[in-house]
């Protein structure tokens, strides 16, 4: 029995989750669904935002199918996501971005680098700790190896070794790890790749990188996508995986019924895909090509058709392919 913590969150993660959890039982009526609320709706209402009861099921689960959290400017209000993949630590983000002509998946860091939290003020400045360990490194070098190893592809190291010292070991330690697995692997500096990127996109497949660069590089990406309501992503562990779209709870557009829910399906896709059930998660990319194809799309991306009309429609594809 396969068992999926559902975390709607907030804003239109309650309108997009609700349908990637609509198209995935269309071909798993059996799966077991538990609802996790946690957010800021709920730390209104409460003032909790997450308690160690959520997470307990959250690791206790096959995998999690998050949606967005709303975290508000102000900074008493602590960012839910990251205690969960602290928690659960989820060290590796995960985006695939496909489009004609572009299938690549950028492989971020996630637990250290310049977001290690090691931080303080002085009187005359603030410092930020960039933080590259030897097992964090390995790690997440281990991770985007096998992942080009399953996509009979090639690893691209992006780093500034030229600068850095912490990214000298990044650099070493990543493509000792890329030997070990026989991937070809080239490296670049993060700049030159965020541009180059842009230009020849068909010359990347697997691209690993450490926490800031990955955060940006990953937005860079995510333009050649169409736009945030196409993008999925993995958060993955050891133990545990939880799968979110790319984009956030979009305040602006909740409620409206017009938020595209592609990147929430597409991210049970890769649930689909790391659960071991790669021919399910075929068959659902293959229903939103036709989809798409037949020219039922939300606003974001060209169309006029609204969250479930697009969801029935997938849904409908998946039962007669
Ligand atoms: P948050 O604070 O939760 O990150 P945000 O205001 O930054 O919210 P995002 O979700 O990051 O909002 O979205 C940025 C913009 O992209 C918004 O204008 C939003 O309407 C749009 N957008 C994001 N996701 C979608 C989607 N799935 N469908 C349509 N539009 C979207
Ligand atoms: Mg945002």
């Amino acid at each position: 029995m396969t068992t999926i913590a559902v975390v709607e969150g907030d804003g239109i993660g309650r309108e997009v989750v609700p349908a990637a959890v609509t198209v995935l039982s269309t071909i798993n009526p059996d799966w077991e669904w538990v609802p996790v609320e946690v957010g800021y709706a709920r730390w209104q209402r409460t003032g909790s935002s997450l308690t160690s009861s959520d997470l307990a099921v959250m690791k206790e689960v096959d995998a999690v199918l998050f949606g967005a959290i709303t975290t508000p400017p102000g900074g008493e209000y602590p960012s839910v996501i990251l205690q969960i993949r602290k928690a659960l630590d989820l060290y590796a983000n995960i985006r695939p971005v496909r489009a004609p002509g572009v299938d690549l998946v950028t492989v971020r860091e996630n637990t250290e680098g310049l977001y290690s939290g090691i931080e303080w003020e002085e009187e005359d400045r603030a410092c930020s700790v960039r933080v590259v360990s030897k097992k964090g490194t390995r790690r997440i070098a281990a991770r985007a190896a096998t992942l080009a190893r399953e996509r009979n592809g090639h690893l691209t190291i992006g780093h500034k070794a030229n600068v850095l010292r912490s990214d000298q070991l990044f650099l070493s330690l990543c493509t000792a790890v890329a030997d070990e697995y026989q991937i070809p692997h080239t490296t670049r500096l993060i700049d030159a790749l965020c541009l180059d990127v842009l230009l020849h996109p068909e010359a990347y497949d697997v691209i690993v990188t450490t926490n800031l660069f990955g955060d940006i590089l990953s937005d860079v990406t995510g333009y050649l996508a169409g736009g945030l309501g196409m993008l999925p992503s993995a958060n993955l562990g050891d133990r545990h995986a939880l799968f979110e779209p790319v984009h956030g709870s979009a305040p602006d557009i909740a409620g409206t019924g017009r938020a595209n829910p592609i990147a929430a399906i597409e991210s049970g896709a890769m649930m689909l895909n790391h659960l071991g059930y790669p021919e399910q998660a075929d068959l659902i990319e293959a229903a939103i090509q036709a989809v798409m194809l037949a020219g039922i799309k939300t606003p974001d991306i060209g169309g006029s058709a609204d969250t479930r009309t697009v969801t029935r429609a997938i849904c409908r594809a998946l039962q007669s392919p």
